[in-house]
């Protein structure tokens, strides 16, 4: 399928010959970008599970426990709103960045392309170069063929190994997981998803690859609805380029009457998404700018100016004025502006306890020998504190109510306590036959407190 960003020519061509993509390996400013990028991002994926924070891994999504913590923060099933605001502030980011910079995300930070990107440079490093792995794979099987074979996928497999255990230490502590591992007491559930995980690795990193971005990615088929004419996109500049044609560097393509486009392919060859880029913006175009560095090296070969290919938007490439306030990028980035500051004020009001009170329903109230009258209830409360703190409950709201609970509630970190108590009131302070009161709940420090009403009833 083919289309211009505002879809005026789109033209339906649902299926399409696979063919086998042999990815030329190719370097300039872009790639080195993406590169860097792609280091820095492994780094983070690698090194987060090792961050050690007050004696437990810093960030672990701890299904088990349903608990997830992120540094200083635990997120409880309670907080899901929370989680989903977080994931509404990602969307709502991309989408701010897609407008604005198109493909970007898929091009350059995407683990499906920094991953493949990683597998072509081992395949590119065991077979050689793109036109040594087409000789070697149109050839019959040999020694050297089933070596080499062998070797790259020993390597895919074992790099697929290590992506899965990495990724699994964000929901498993790091070090017990690898502890079992090298003591061979892994649990059959924990080989299930490791093995699960290294398989899609390697299938998708390895052979999938394109297909993933092309027929999988939800992202890549409403990507283009947030696309105008300002968004910027890779692009060949076809008045420049055309009419195509081979020559020699010392001709005058006036002469010639040729364009700038010197037909050298190469920025089909280095194209991972298969696609020649001079057939008009495509939807299968990761914007991984890697055509743009091999054109950019073509141009200066040719001693002519570079930006044949280019970063660019529909309206520069026109000619036109290049509007980057634009009212629909101004609505993305004020709405994930508003989200963020909602996160952070969540974040920084949050009150790191939970506490639920129940009445006992099957006795509403009791009266003792002096006329007092005594009221059952429950207290429900999860310490969400990395640390064991201890409560105190108070009344408020009806005078001479007195609780029965002589000592500090003892929670520790993240543990949920439940706690049965009584009030009593005088039957000289009880006025009416339902009281309404509040319990108040207060750590040690008194930092921490919340206030939760409730009824007492009298008759
Ligand atoms: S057309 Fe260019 S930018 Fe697009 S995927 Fe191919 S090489 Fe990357
Ligand atoms: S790399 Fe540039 S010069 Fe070579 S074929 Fe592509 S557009 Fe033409």
């Amino acid at each position: 399928m083919k289309f211009d960003v505002q879809s005026e020519n789109l033209i339906i061509k649902p299926y399409k010959n696979e063919k086998a993509t042999y990815v030329r390996e190719q370097k300039g400013r872009f790639q080195r970008m993406r590169r860097n990028a792609g280091w820095f991002l492994m780094l983070l994926f690698v090194l987060i599970p090792w961050i050690p924070y007050h004696g437990r891994q810093a960030v672990l999504l701890d299904f088990g426990a349903q608990q997830f913590h992120i540094f200083s923060i635990t997120f409880f099933p309670q907080d899901l709103t929370a989680l989903a605001a977080l994931f509404m502030v990602g969307a709502f980011a991309l989408f701010f960045i897609t407008t604005w910079l198109g493909r970007i995300w898929c091009g350059f930070l995407c683990p499906q392309t920094v991953w493949m990107f990683m597998y072509i440079w081992v395949e590119e490093k065991v077979e050689g170069s793109r036109n040594q792995r087409i000789k070697l794979d149109n050839s019959p099987m040999s020694w050297n063929k089933f070596k080499k074979k062998a070797t790259k996928h020993s390597i895919w497999l074992f790099m697929s190994l290590l992506t899965s255990l990495t990724f699994m230490s964000y929901f498993i502590p790091a070090k017990s997981l690898y502890v079992d591992l090298f003591s061979l007491e892994w649990s059959s559930i924990v080989t299930f998803w490791v093995a699960l995980f290294a398989m899609c690795t390697y299938g998708n990193a390895g052979f999938l690859r394109e297909k993933m971005c092309i027929y999988m990615c939800p992202y890549s088929r409403f990507q283009s609805a947030m696309f105008d004419k300002n968004t910027m996109l890779i692009a060949y500049d076809a008045d420049r380029g055309e009419s195509r044609g081979r020559r020699k560097r010392n001709d005058d393509p006036k002469a010639l009457s040729l364009g700038d486009c010197v037909d050298c392919n190469l920025c089909v060859e280095v194209c991972p998404a298969g696609i020649d880029i001079r057939n008009g913006l495509q939807y299968e175009c990761i914007s991984c700018a890697a055509c743009v560095d091999a054109c950019d090296q073509t141009m200066e070969r040719f001693n002519y100016n570079k930006g044949l290919i280019s970063f660019t938007s529909e309206n520069a490439l026109a000619g036109n004025k290049v509007s980057v306030f634009r009212p629909k990028i101004l609505a993305y980035a004020s709405i994930t502006t508003v989200m963020v500051c909602l996160m952070a004020f969540f974040v920084a009001t949050r009150v790191p306890i939970e506490a639920n009170i129940l009445r006992d329903r099957t006795v509403l109230y009791r009266t003792n020998f002096d006329g007092s009258v005594e009221n059952s209830y429950q207290l429900k409360l999860t310490n969400k504190q990395q640390f064991a703190d201890e409560y105190t409950i108070r009344v408020a709201g009806m005078e001479n109510a007195s609780l029965n609970l002589t000592k500090p509630i003892a929670a520790g970190a993240h543990e949920m306590v439940v706690v049965p108590f009584t009030i009593t009131v005088p039957e000289e302070a009880i006025s009416k036959k339902i009281s309404e009161l509040e319990l108040i709940i207060e750590n040690k420090n008194q930092e921490v407190s919340v206030h939760k009403p409730t009824r007492f009833y009298s008759g």
